[in-house]
């Protein structure tokens, strides 16, 4: 039997999720909302407002949609999940009430107390000077994040005083801001994915990023330039203690609170010398890693998405293949500061079984041409044995893609090939 299925979402990271689906024999129509002119290869992309519940119940009720995958943060935290089961259409993606692990980090970190998880130890503040004051006490280096969804831009790891007041002050311009303040953690950062089915968690790989703009981890911060899979630095040991102390604990307690957690669980973790601990927690895909996770799976998509929105992950077993897999991310000259939209990409490389250029912020011109329409525009993602053979056919289609306007890191994945080389 065939699901007919919507798509939310119009990135890089949707643009993988549409690719994995379009390959299951189990796909019936499917739909994109909005998609982008590499989704529109596989799926009908129609014009519907996320955030407009009732639009897209009814077009998910018209169109006997079997499942919804909604890609971003944003819709969840809105209750667009809740919308859709309330209308007995199954959805990938967590409830408000559970999306609240990435929509509020003071909620998270108050489950993490109550629940013995490792993290950061940490205070809440909705009062300036309170803030202020705990922060010149405390000193540096402190971390410091303002409380709601700041697409990666509310945190401040601040190394001097000054830093760190200024990002107090920072964040209380915003009106009712709450915010709050953490030990600095040190070690090495890894992402753990989990998909949930409300009751537990089934492992479903790991990744590492690359948040800085510039090459050897320089410049201001991103929604990631990069990203390889699996993680070099999570040993099969460290991934147990983390879904054990801190990915199961998590989702007793959000079982318990009456809100259990459905969808993908994406943990950020700091391996530190006592163990992983949380950094944070998003409640969707991430993006890049979504573009390796799914150059990796070899299993079909569809099945296990429908299982997790229907409750039930028993029985599911996704294999991977041994490969690595890297994505580079092209981004337009400026990014993430300001930078010009419209700007001409050349023609890109056919798909190949080791190679997939996802589009994420582009469009088409009048005639035809593929133009930017974003920060982030492509992902160049490959597939090989190694890190290093996986970067060199990502980094050998990057040089015969003509644009211009377009910037890139050069060093994607190259700790994990040193590593590798060691
Ligand atoms: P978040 O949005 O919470 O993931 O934070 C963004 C980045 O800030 C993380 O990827 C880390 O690099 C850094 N960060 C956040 N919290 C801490 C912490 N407690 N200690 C050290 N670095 C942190």
């Amino acid at each position: 039997m065939s699901t007919h299925v919507l798509l939310i979402g119009s990135g890089g990271r949707e643009h993988a999720l549409a690719w994995k689906l379009a390959q299951s024999p189990e796909l019936g129509n499917f739909f994109a909302a909005p998609g982008n002119p590499g989704i529109a290869a596989y799926a009908t992309c129609v014009s519907l407002d996320p955030f407009d519940h009732a639009a897209v119940v009814d077009f998910a009720r018209e169109n006997a949609i079997g499942l919804v995958v909604v890609g971003p943060e944003a819709p969840l935290v809105a209750g667009l999940a809740d919308a859709l089961d309330a209308a007995g259409v199954p959805v990938f993606g967590p409830s408000a009430a559970a999306a609240q692990l990435e929509g509020s980090k003071g909620f998270t970190k108050d489950l993490c107390a109550e629940q013995n998880i490792p993290t950061a130890r940490y205070e809440r503040f909705a009062d300036r000077d309170a803030a202020l004051e705990y922060v010149a006490q405390r000193g540096v280096p402190i971390v410091i994040k303002a409380d709601g969804l700041a697409a990666g831009k509310g945190v401040t790891v601040a190394q001097t005083l000054d830093e760190a007041l200024a990002a107090v002050e920072g964040c209380f311009e915003a009106e009712g801001a709450e915010i709050v303040v953490e030990e600095c953690l040190e070690g090495e950062e890894a992402s753990l994915f989990c998909l949930c089915d409300g009751k537990g968690a089934l492992f479903f790989g790991t990744a590492q990023d690359h948040k800085r703009a510039f090459d050897r981890d320089r410049g201001p911060n991103t929604g990631g330039m990069g990203a390889y899979s699996p993680a070099i630095n999570l040993s099969p040991e460290a991934t147990r203690r983390a879904m054990r102390e801190i990915v199961e604990p998590t989702l007793k307690g959000m079982a318990a609170r009456g809100t259990p957690f459905r969808g993908v669980l994406y943990a950020g973790l700091m391996l530190t010398d006592k163990g992983p601990q949380l950094i944070e927690y998003n409640v969707r895909f991430g993006d890049p890693e979504a573009q390796v996770l799914m150059m990796r799976l070899e299993s079909d998509l569809l099945p296990i998405l429908l299982a997790c929105a229907k409750g039930d992950l028993s029985g599911v077993e996704p294999r991977w293949r041994d490969d690595r897999a890297l994505t580079v991310v092209m981004a337009t000259e400026g990014y993430p500061g300001a930078y010009p939209k419209g700007t001409p990409i050349g023609p890109l490389p056919e798909p190949r079984d080791d190679l997939v250029v996802f589009h994420a912020g582009t469009k088409l011109g009048a005639d035809g041409t593929l133009l930017s329409d974003g920060g982030r525009v492509l992902n160049v993602t490959a597939r090989g044995p190694t890190v290093r053979e996986a970067a060199r056919i990502a980094y050998g289609a990057i040089e015969a893609i003509d644009w211009p306007s377009g910037f890139w890191r050069s060093d994607i994945g190259h700790a994990a090939i040193m590593r590798e080389d060691v």
